[in-house]
C-alpha cells in the first residue's frame, strides 16, 4: 500500500457562502465562484426543513469540505511519516474510510 494523496474531482475551491435575502424563507448558497455548488434550504415555517439557522449552518459546513478533503490528505501524509508504505493506525484507517466514500469508492 503506499501513502494516500486526494483523488476526488471535484469543484475547484474555495467555496464561499452566500445568504439570500428573505422572510421565513431564506436558502444559503454554497459558492465557487460563480458557480452554484449547492443550496441549503431554511424555511421557519416548515418544520420538515432546516430552520434558517441550521441552513446558514450547514452552507458553512458544506463550503469548509474542500479545505478538509485537503486536511485529510495532509494528515494521511503527516502520519506515513516519510515512510512509502501507509500508516495502519486505526485514525488513519477512518481517514482512509472517508476519502473512499468521498471517491465514490466502497464505504
Ligand atoms: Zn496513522
Amino acid at each position: 500500500m503506499s501513502t494516500e494523496t486526494t483523488r476526488a474531482q471535484h469543484t475547484q475551491g474555495p467555496w464561499t457562502v452566500t445568504f439570500v435575502k428573505g422572510s421565513y424563507q431564506r436558502p444559503a448558497l454554497v459558492m465557487a465562484g460563480h458557480k452554484l455548488v449547492a443550496e441549503c434550504p431554511g424555511d421557519q415555517l416548515q418544520p420538515q426543513q432546516p430552520s434558517i439557522g441550521e441552513a446558514e449552518d450547514n452552507a458553512r459546513l458544506i463550503a469548509e469540505a474542500p479545505a478538509m478533503l485537503a486536511e485529510l490528505g495532509e494528515m494521511l501524509k503527516e502520519h506515513a511519516w516519510g515512510r512509502t508504505v501507509a500508516c495502519d493506525c486505526i485514525a488513519c484507517e477512518r481517514r482512509r474510510a472517508i476519502l473512499a466514500r468521498i471517491e465514490g469508492g466502497a464505504a
